[in-house]
């Protein structure tokens, strides 16, 4: 990375839950009281030190907004080509379905192949920053692909724990992008018990969800970017996939960020948290009206990347939903897979399960009068389908046999 040294902005950590303050530059977990910890900056500072003109001017990537990320050393940086992610418009569909804009935000670009990336360049280069030499997470499959990827970049060891069902391809890439890769009898939060646990025998960081406190500053770059490229305005409704919800509370941070610094105005989002039927935690806790939610039992989807039975951030997500004026909604399966066919087929845009689930939620919200019919919506595709399995096609021809070409 090319650009100069500059102090950053960060003042603080804070408890997202009783707003306690603890010392930057220096490993953390949860704070004292187990919750997650939030950075803070000076956001005045940034605001004089930097403006959106100067931005704008700079190689695209997350690493442009640098005074508003907790990094403080250029040389830290542990970087795979971290891309601006396009929104891609599905006019064909916004026409059918009689709906204003639908913009899909398309993160399988990122490196890893997921938006997960995001999240793990930010926390991988503070663990090098603040010299952890090891680094430990239970994951559904991205997560650990990404953790992986950036470890082996940066010198630092990686244990990966990760349900036995996990697809295929996520432990592949996993292991072979350096990691030590456990396959565990249950569910991501049985093997994040595992790295909690472990750490003090292990002497490992725990990079679990929410667990330390900067994927949440990578992730929220979705957000900047995203109003960046709408011209520093924000869509109406954003739909997003949540599983430990790292994604939709860094959003809600960013915005509220970006505004204190004078790039946005007031303007929300309403935020809409996407689950699986098969497992929607936060979806129940949103009906009923709780702040917290329960742990789900017996979790199953397709979906993996948002099979999270229980969620550490589950009242900042539920904070931010209620807050924006949005909502929570479910998918079952097979609406995530007909979805995903009809935006392949209609589009040409192959989504992953998680993303496709994102459509089938905004149709059904669109038809159930939920959001309006000139409502602009982004949707988040947060990994590339290419990575998921799937079904068997094509007709056999037999080349020695006489061919009937017109009837192809
Ligand atoms: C991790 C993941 C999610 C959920 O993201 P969170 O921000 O942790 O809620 C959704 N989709 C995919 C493909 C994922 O890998």
């Amino acid at each position: 990375m090319h650009f100069p040294e500059r102090p950053t902005f960060v003042t603080h950590l804070e408890c997202a839950m009783t707003g306690e303050r603890l010392p930057a530059d220096q490993p953390h977990n949860l704070s004292p009281k187990g919750y997650p910890l939030l950075v803070r900056y000076d956001l005045a500072a940034a605001a004089r030190a930097v403006g959106r003109d100067e931005i704008a001017a700079r190689p695209p990537g997350l690493w442009r907004y640098r005074e508003l990320l907790p990094l403080r050393r250029v040389e830290n940086i542990v970087s795979l080509g971290e891309v601006a992610t396009p929104l891609v418009e599905l006019p064909r569909l916004a026409r059918k379905l009689g709906g204003a804009e639908i913009l899909v935000k398309d993160e399988g670009r990122l490196p890893t192949g997921s938006f997960k990336a995001r999240g793990l360049c930010m926390a991988v280069s503070m663990a090098k920053e603040l010299g952890i030499a090891k680094m430990a997470m239970p994951t559904n499959g991205n997560a650990g692909a990404a953790l992986a990827a950036y470890c082996s970049r940066a010198g630092i060891e990686a244990v990966v724990f990760c349900p036995d069902d996990t697809p295929a391809i996520n432990m592949a890439e996993i292991a072979l992008q350096g990691a030590r890769l456990y396959r565990v009898n249950g569910l991501i939060n049985d093997c994040g018990r595992i790295v909690g646990e472990g750490k003090a025998a292990a002497g490992w960081f725990d990079t679990s969800t929410l667990k330390e406190p900067y994927r949440v500053e990578g992730k929220k770059t979705m957000g900047i970017e995203l109003a960046e490229q709408l011209g520093w305005e924000v869509p109406d409704v954003i739909f997003y996939p949540t599983g430990g919800g790292t994604g939709l509370i860094g959003m809600w941070k960013a915005f509220a960020e970006l505004e204190a610094m004078g790039w946005i105005g007031g303007k929300r989002p309403r935020m809409v948290a996407v689950q699986a039927s098969g497992c929607a935690p936060i979806v129940k806790a949103f009906a009923e009206g709780k702040r917290h939610a329960e742990p789900w039992q017996n979790a199953h989807t397709l979906a993996a990347g948002i099979r999270v039975p229980v969620a550490i951030g589950d009242f900042l997500i539920l904070d931010a939903l209620r807050e924006s004026g949005g909502f929570a909604i479910a998918v079952e399966d097979a609406d995530t897979k007909a979805a995903l066919a009809e935006v392949a087929r209609e589009e040409g845009l192959l989504l992953c399960p998680e993303g496709a689930a994102t459509y089938a939620a905004y149709r059904r919200a669109l038809a159930e009068g939920r959001v309006g019919r000139t409502d602009r919506v982004v949707l988040f595709n947060c990994a590339t389908g290419l990575k998921y399995p799937m079904p068997a096609v094509g007709q056999a021809l037999d080349r020695f046999k006489p061919i009937d070409h017109a009837s192809l």
